[in-house]
């Protein structure tokens, strides 16, 4: 439909979701895209991240192969965008110290492997020639898996923005969404307190506010309150010699997990459990037991302290998985929720793009529809 490039479609959300799909949009449609940004671009989860790009921890296969997907496109981004968008290479390095979990990680990088995920178990030896720096204490097992990454979220945002931009996407920041205007089950103009956008198509690309937002046309969005915290650390000098991220394993001063990476500015992200811990304890205190807990492993740390952080809310819908694409009830509704949202960022926002320029539905999106939810098992 030649007609499609002259939609127009305005974007809820400045994340790191609604940044890539606008990206995407805006090298498809003329000059009509529009995203509409309550706060700022890093006001959301995606400025409280983690950051880890990965398919490790993913099942089942299909929701795995998903992130494997996006995981490979942003060795891409990096061409496409032609900016500094924050990737660190080096791949993820873990161990764990007890027998326990050493059979748990060995079970899953079989697993990993029969996927074909390039990790690998590794000896004692190979972790200190990979870091030389590193004090695991006691190790039982220990896995690498080289295609994983970190990136810095702000950088990729503001890429994809100025991208958009340049590509005459109009970006409206401290633009909060209030209403729908809808004619006909179809929505017809977005508002906002001062502004009101006529609109083909509206994507719903705003985090944890999408079912608030969504309830005001009558879909229903399931989502689970999920906060986590990475604490920041000021800079200290490079504590990775070869890999990206650092999960280490509980020990007597700190019973959970923690998992680390480092910034092109020297500073520290920290955070612990898994992707998926609750966490709300946003104190300095916590912040300095993570940071010496890091410490321990890593004594290069020095004296670098550490910085509280506010809780990150995580967009979890009720079932864990992504909710992608048009609505049943709202035809020109499409949404875009999920966590691990960092990591399928580019594959969302080109998917997402196909789908809404080129009126197809992406077969590996079908897993991930809102009509799930209505169907009984
Ligand atoms: C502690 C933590 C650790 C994480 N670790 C990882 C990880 O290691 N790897 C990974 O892949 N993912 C991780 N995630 C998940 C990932 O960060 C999110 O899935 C991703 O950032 C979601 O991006 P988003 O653009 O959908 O949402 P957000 O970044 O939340 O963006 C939504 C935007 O919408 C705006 N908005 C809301 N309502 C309105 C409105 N009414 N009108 C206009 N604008 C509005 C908000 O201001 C916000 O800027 C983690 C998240 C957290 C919190």
């Amino acid at each position: 439909m030649s007609s499609t490039k002259y939609k127009k479609i305005v974007i809820i959300g400045a994340g790191i979701i609604g940044a890539s799909i606008a990206y995407f949009l805006s090298h498809r449609s003329h000059n009509n895209v529009t995203i509409l940004e309550r706060e700022t671009p890093r006001s959301g989860a995606s400025g409280h991240s983690f950051a880890w790009v990965n398919a490790f921890g993913k099942d089942p296969r299909d929701y795995h192969t998903l992130n494997r997907r996006s995981l490979d496109m942003w060795y891409r981004m990096e061409y496409h965008l032609d900016a500094d968008i924050g990737i660190h290479y080096g791949g993820e390095l873990r161990w764990e110290n007890s027998k326990e979990s050493a059979l748990q990680l060995q079970r899953r990088i079989r697993q990993l492997q029969t996927w074909g995920y390039p990790c690998q178990l590794i000896s004692r030896d190979e972790m200190s020639e990979l870091e030389p720096g590193l004090n695991p204490g006691k190790v039982e097992s220990a896995s690498y898996s080289k295609a994983d990454i970190h990136v810095e979220t702000d950088k990729f945002i503001s890429a994809c923005l100025n991208n958009a931009q340049a590509s005459g996407t109009e970006i409206y920041t401290e633009s909060d969404v209030i209403d729908f205007e809808i004619q006909n089950d179809k929505i017809v103009a977005v508002k906002t307190e001062d502004n009101e956008f006529p609109c083909d198509v509206v994507v719903l690309a705003n985090g944890t506010d999408m079912t608030k937002l969504a309830s005001l046309a009558d879909i229903h969005i399931p989502q689970q309150f999920s906060p986590g915290i990475v604490i920041k650390t000021t800079p200290c000098d490079t504590i990775l010699e070869n890999i990206a991220i650092l999960h280490a394993p509980s020990n007597d001063e700190y019973k959970q997990h923690i998992h680390l990476r480092q910034l092109h500015d020297g500073s520290l992200r920290i955070g612990q459990g898994t992707q998926e811990g609750i966490n709300r304890d946003d104190s300095k205190q916590h912040a300095d037991i993570l940071l010496s807990c890091a410490k321990a492993f890593l004594p290069a740390i020095g004296n670098a302290s550490a910085i509280a952080t506010p809780v990150g809310y995580r967009p979890m819908p009720l079932d864990g998985f992504p909710i992608i694409g048009y609505t049943e009830s709202l035809p020109n509704m499409y949404v875009a929720l999920m966590h691990s949202g960092v990591t399928l960022a580019p594959l969302i926002g080109e998917m997402s793009t196909m789908e809404i320029m080129d009126d197809v539905r992406i077969d590996w999106f079908e897993p991930y529809r809102l009509d799930r939810f209505n169907k009984s098992n």
